[in-house]
Protein backbone atom coordinates (compact mmCIF):
# COMPACT_ATOMS: atom_id res chain seq x y z
CA UNK A 1 0.00 0.00 0.00
CA UNK A 2 1.09 4.03 -0.56
CA UNK A 3 1.14 5.89 1.85
CA UNK A 4 1.09 10.05 1.17
CA UNK A 5 4.09 11.32 3.14
CA UNK A 6 1.74 13.32 5.32
CA UNK A 7 -0.05 10.45 6.43
CA UNK A 8 3.12 8.94 7.03
CA UNK A 9 4.45 11.81 9.50
CA UNK A 10 0.94 11.02 11.27
CA UNK A 11 1.68 7.70 11.46
CA UNK A 12 4.92 8.37 13.06
CA UNK A 13 3.08 10.84 15.85
CA UNK A 14 1.39 7.77 16.65
CA UNK A 15 3.92 5.45 16.69
CA UNK A 16 6.06 7.69 18.88
CA UNK A 17 3.20 8.28 21.35
CA UNK A 18 1.97 4.36 21.79
CA UNK A 19 5.77 3.78 22.92
CA UNK A 20 5.92 6.61 25.36
CA UNK A 21 8.14 8.75 23.24
CA UNK A 22 6.70 11.35 23.94
CA UNK A 23 3.40 13.19 25.87
CA UNK A 24 0.50 14.83 24.31
CA UNK A 25 1.81 18.05 22.16
CA UNK A 26 5.69 17.05 22.40
CA UNK A 27 8.18 16.44 20.03
CA UNK A 28 7.97 16.97 15.90
CA UNK A 29 8.42 15.13 13.08
CA UNK A 30 9.62 16.56 9.77
CA UNK A 31 10.07 15.33 5.78
CA UNK A 32 11.89 16.64 3.52
CA UNK A 33 9.75 16.34 0.49
CA UNK A 34 10.88 15.49 -3.28
CA UNK A 35 9.98 19.93 -4.18
CA UNK A 36 12.48 20.51 -1.34
CA UNK A 37 9.92 21.93 0.94
CA UNK A 38 9.78 20.98 4.55
CA UNK A 39 6.71 19.62 6.25
CA UNK A 40 6.44 19.33 9.52
CA UNK A 41 4.12 18.90 12.79
CA UNK A 42 2.25 21.63 13.38
CA UNK A 43 2.72 23.17 16.99
CA UNK A 44 0.38 22.26 19.91
CA UNK A 45 -1.19 19.44 18.15
CA UNK A 46 -1.11 16.23 20.22
CA UNK A 47 0.86 13.65 18.46
CA UNK A 48 -1.84 10.65 18.99
CA UNK A 49 -4.32 13.24 16.81
CA UNK A 50 -2.19 14.25 14.03
CA UNK A 51 -4.08 14.96 10.66
CA UNK A 52 -2.45 15.34 7.33
CA UNK A 53 -4.23 18.78 6.95
CA UNK A 54 -2.20 19.95 10.28
CA UNK A 55 1.02 19.82 8.54
CA UNK A 56 3.13 22.69 8.15
CA UNK A 57 5.50 23.70 5.24
CA UNK A 58 8.99 25.51 5.73
CA UNK A 59 11.30 26.54 2.63
CA UNK A 60 15.25 24.79 3.07
CA UNK A 61 15.72 28.67 4.32
CA UNK A 62 13.65 28.26 7.41
CA UNK A 63 10.89 30.25 5.82
CA UNK A 64 7.17 29.61 6.52
CA UNK A 65 5.13 28.70 3.78
CA UNK A 66 1.90 27.62 5.57
CA UNK A 67 0.82 26.39 8.83
CA UNK A 68 2.18 27.00 12.55
CA UNK A 69 4.95 24.77 12.26
CA UNK A 70 6.57 23.79 15.15
CA UNK A 71 8.53 25.97 17.72
CA UNK A 72 11.33 23.51 17.34
CA UNK A 73 11.99 23.95 13.88
CA UNK A 74 15.63 25.30 13.83
CA UNK A 75 16.73 22.05 15.38
CA UNK A 76 15.31 20.03 12.49
CA UNK A 77 17.01 22.78 10.12
CA UNK A 78 20.09 22.72 11.80
CA UNK A 79 19.94 18.76 10.53
CA UNK A 80 19.02 19.13 6.96
CA UNK A 81 21.39 22.10 6.56
CA UNK A 82 24.06 20.27 7.49
CA UNK A 83 23.29 16.59 6.40
CA UNK A 84 22.68 16.87 2.89
CA UNK A 85 21.43 12.30 3.42
CA UNK A 86 18.83 13.72 5.84
CA UNK A 87 15.40 13.25 4.66
CA UNK A 88 13.59 12.87 7.66
CA UNK A 89 13.99 14.35 11.12
CA UNK A 90 12.27 12.64 14.11
CA UNK A 91 12.43 14.28 17.78
CA UNK A 92 10.67 12.73 21.43
CA UNK A 93 11.46 13.30 24.72
CA UNK A 94 12.24 9.43 25.32
CA UNK A 95 11.74 9.51 29.26
CA UNK A 96 14.86 6.62 30.55
CA UNK A 97 17.12 8.84 27.44
CA UNK A 98 16.30 12.01 29.65
CA UNK A 99 17.02 10.60 32.91
CA UNK A 100 20.40 9.58 31.67
CA UNK A 101 21.30 13.34 30.93
CA UNK A 102 19.61 14.54 33.87
CA UNK A 103 21.53 12.08 36.57
CA UNK A 104 24.92 11.45 34.63
CA UNK A 105 25.56 14.91 33.79
CA UNK A 106 29.73 13.91 33.12
CA UNK A 107 29.14 11.71 30.05
CA UNK A 108 29.80 12.28 26.94
CA UNK A 109 28.30 9.50 25.43
CA UNK A 110 26.11 6.80 26.15
CA UNK A 111 28.00 3.81 27.76
CA UNK A 112 26.70 1.61 25.33
CA UNK A 113 29.57 -0.14 24.62
CA UNK A 114 28.58 -3.12 25.94
CA UNK A 115 25.90 -3.89 23.04
CA UNK A 116 27.51 -5.07 19.95
CA UNK A 117 24.64 -4.18 17.95
CA UNK A 118 24.27 -0.43 19.23
CA UNK A 119 27.85 -0.35 17.71
CA UNK A 120 26.94 -1.78 14.46
CA UNK A 121 23.50 0.07 14.36
CA UNK A 122 24.40 3.74 15.62
CA UNK A 123 27.98 4.19 16.37
CA UNK A 124 28.41 5.88 19.33
CA UNK A 125 25.10 7.77 20.93
CA UNK A 126 26.52 11.50 22.18
CA UNK A 127 24.73 13.83 24.45
CA UNK A 128 24.17 17.40 22.69
CA UNK A 129 25.03 19.59 25.96
CA UNK A 130 22.00 21.61 27.13
CA UNK A 131 20.45 24.79 25.24
CA UNK A 132 17.10 26.15 25.55
CA UNK A 133 14.52 24.20 23.76
CA UNK A 134 12.82 26.19 20.59
CA UNK A 135 16.12 28.72 20.49
CA UNK A 136 18.46 29.06 17.29
CA UNK A 137 21.21 27.88 20.01
CA UNK A 138 20.03 23.98 19.78
CA UNK A 139 20.80 24.10 16.25
CA UNK A 140 24.14 25.37 17.29
CA UNK A 141 24.65 22.91 20.22
CA UNK A 142 23.48 19.99 17.28
CA UNK A 143 26.06 20.87 14.67
CA UNK A 144 29.46 19.70 15.90
CA UNK A 145 27.91 16.07 16.20
CA UNK A 146 26.03 16.46 12.22
CA UNK A 147 26.52 14.50 10.11
CA UNK A 148 28.40 12.08 11.84
CA UNK A 149 25.84 11.22 14.19
CA UNK A 150 22.00 10.27 13.35
CA UNK A 151 21.25 9.27 16.96
CA UNK A 152 22.03 12.09 19.83
CA UNK A 153 20.45 12.56 23.48
CA UNK A 154 19.85 16.56 24.10
CA UNK A 155 20.70 16.74 27.88
CA UNK A 156 18.00 17.46 29.89
CA UNK A 157 15.49 17.70 27.01
CA UNK A 158 15.07 14.81 24.83
CA UNK A 159 16.47 12.88 21.46
CA UNK A 160 16.82 13.52 17.91
CA UNK A 161 17.00 10.76 15.32
CA UNK A 162 17.98 11.75 11.40
CA UNK A 163 17.95 9.28 8.82
CA UNK A 164 17.30 8.50 4.89
CA UNK A 165 13.90 7.79 5.20
CA UNK A 166 11.30 8.69 8.40
CA UNK A 167 11.02 4.41 9.17
CA UNK A 168 14.43 5.03 9.85
CA UNK A 169 14.69 7.63 12.16
CA UNK A 170 11.41 6.63 14.10
CA UNK A 171 13.44 3.38 14.12
CA UNK A 172 16.34 5.14 15.39
CA UNK A 173 14.48 6.54 18.23
CA UNK A 174 12.65 3.61 19.26
CA UNK A 175 16.23 1.87 19.58
CA UNK A 176 17.54 4.43 21.52
CA UNK A 177 14.54 4.56 24.66
CA UNK A 178 15.51 0.38 24.43
CA UNK A 179 19.01 1.14 24.47
CA UNK A 180 18.52 3.32 27.61
CA UNK A 181 16.25 1.01 29.31
CA UNK A 182 18.78 -1.82 29.26
CA UNK A 183 21.56 0.02 30.37
CA UNK A 184 19.47 1.22 33.40
CA UNK A 185 18.39 -2.69 33.67
CA UNK A 186 22.16 -3.19 33.52
CA UNK A 187 23.20 -0.54 36.07
CA UNK A 188 20.97 -1.96 38.82
CA UNK A 189 22.10 -5.65 38.65
CA UNK A 190 25.61 -4.35 39.10
CA UNK A 191 26.69 -2.58 35.95
CA UNK A 192 27.30 -2.88 32.24
CA UNK A 193 30.86 -4.27 31.22
CA UNK A 194 32.15 -3.37 28.00
CA UNK A 195 33.24 -5.57 25.69
CA UNK A 196 37.16 -6.37 24.94
CA UNK A 197 38.66 -3.23 23.10
CA UNK A 198 39.90 -5.41 20.32
CA UNK A 199 36.25 -6.87 19.68
CA UNK A 200 35.45 -3.09 19.81
CA UNK A 201 37.51 -2.07 16.93
CA UNK A 202 35.95 -4.95 15.33
CA UNK A 203 32.39 -3.77 15.59
CA UNK A 204 33.50 0.21 14.31
CA UNK A 205 35.59 -0.56 11.57
CA UNK A 206 32.36 -3.36 10.61
CA UNK A 207 30.05 -0.31 10.87
CA UNK A 208 32.05 1.95 9.13
CA UNK A 209 32.75 -0.49 6.09
CA UNK A 210 28.23 -1.12 6.10
CA UNK A 211 27.40 2.20 5.49
CA UNK A 212 26.35 4.96 8.84
CA UNK A 213 22.42 4.26 7.99
CA UNK A 214 20.63 3.47 11.38
CA UNK A 215 20.06 -0.49 11.06
ZN1 LIG B 1 11.41 18.91 22.67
Amino acid sequence: MCISPLSAICDAGRRLHARNLLAAADGNVSLRLDDGRIAITPSGVAKARLEPADMAFLAPDGTVLEGRPSTERLMHLAVYGACPEAKAVVHAHPPTAIAWSLARPDLAFLPSDALPEVILAAGRIPFVPYARPGTAAMGDALRPFLPEHRLLILARHGALAWGESLEEAVNGLERLEHVCQILKAALELGGARPLPDEELDALRQARLQGGRRLL
